[in-house]
């Protein structure tokens, strides 16, 4: 089954409204060269407050905004509400996000997210028309313990509870092993795409077979221009959650470029 390959740009916390706007011109002046077919689906998830500004200008070429699409980086189960420093999906929507990315671990760390809330978030999602992008990983200590598999396979396990296999297939999962987010230290790309492979078995024990052939499962984790052609060669890795190099369009540019020359 071929699975169209993914890049995304999680920007987190990064750049005011007018260096959003920037970077994301800068992304569009290379896909521009490119049709739709020929590209790996690009997904940038920018803060927030650059959501309006970076979907203002996101394609004029007549594609529809097809070469790419806008996610948030967090979004709320409740439709409204007093969630004071929350948005909805449906806000998300409104702001021109297609995605939302749910479970990253700096979430998970610092805000104390839980397998329980990250599932109420993909149902919500997936029930406002969006596709979320689901995080898992095991820190450093867990994988030294031998347990990154069965850390892994809970997490997976919360999040799909009680949604069905046809949303499962549409939706996203990024594998991040949190010891190379932002460390510059990539996991090696057979052990992530033996990760991977073991995650797809979880949704095939979970939804069935063809939400397992049909989920994209990304890798993440200090992802650059000169790692991706072999991360994209292993079986079951569908392409990229990229942090720091997507800050720049030079190297974000060239992860799209050199995973159009292995896969898409
Ligand atoms: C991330 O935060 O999702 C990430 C993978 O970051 P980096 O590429 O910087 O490691």
């Amino acid at each position: 089954m071929s699975r169209k390959p993914i890049i995304a740009g999680n920007w987190k916390m990064n750049l005011l409204q007018s260096e959003a706007k920037e970077l994301f011109e800068g992304i569009k002046s290379f896909v521009k060269d490119y049709t739709a077919p020929q590209l790996p689906t690009v997904v940038i998830a920018p803060t927030f407050t650059s959501l309006c500004a970076v979907s203002s200008v996101r394609c004029d070429c007549g594609c529809g905004g097809n070469k790419i699409s806008v996610a948030a980086q967090n979004c709320h189960w409740e439709n409204s509400g007093a969630y004071t420093g929350e948005i909805s999906v449906e806000m998300a929507k409104d702001a021109g996000c297609d995605y939302i990315i749910i479970g990253h671990s700096e979430r998970r760390q610092y805000f104390s997210e839980t397998d329980e809330m990250i599932n109420k978030k993909a149902k919500a999602i997936l029930a406002g028309g969006l596709i979320p992008i689901i995080c898992c990983g095991e820190t450093l200590e867990q994988r030294e313990a031998g347990i990154t598999d069965e850390h892994i396979a809970t997490q997976i396990r919360a999040a799909l509870s009680g949604i069905s296999s046809e949303d499962v297939a549409k939706s996203v999962i990024a594998y991040e092993p949190i010891w190379a987010i932002g460390t510059g230290k990539t996991c090696d790309s057979v052990e992530a795409n033996r990760v991977i492979k073991m995650i797809r078995n979880v949704v095939k024990e979970v939804s069935g077979s063809e939400a397992a052939d049909s989920i994209r499962i990304l890798y993440g984790g200090s992802v650059k221009p000169s790692t991706i052609e072999e991360q994209m060669s292993q079986s079951d890795i569908d392409g990229a959650l990229v942090g720091g190099a997507s800050l720049k369009a030079d190297s974000f540019n060239e992860i799209i470029a050199n995973t159009m020359k292995v896969a898409v």
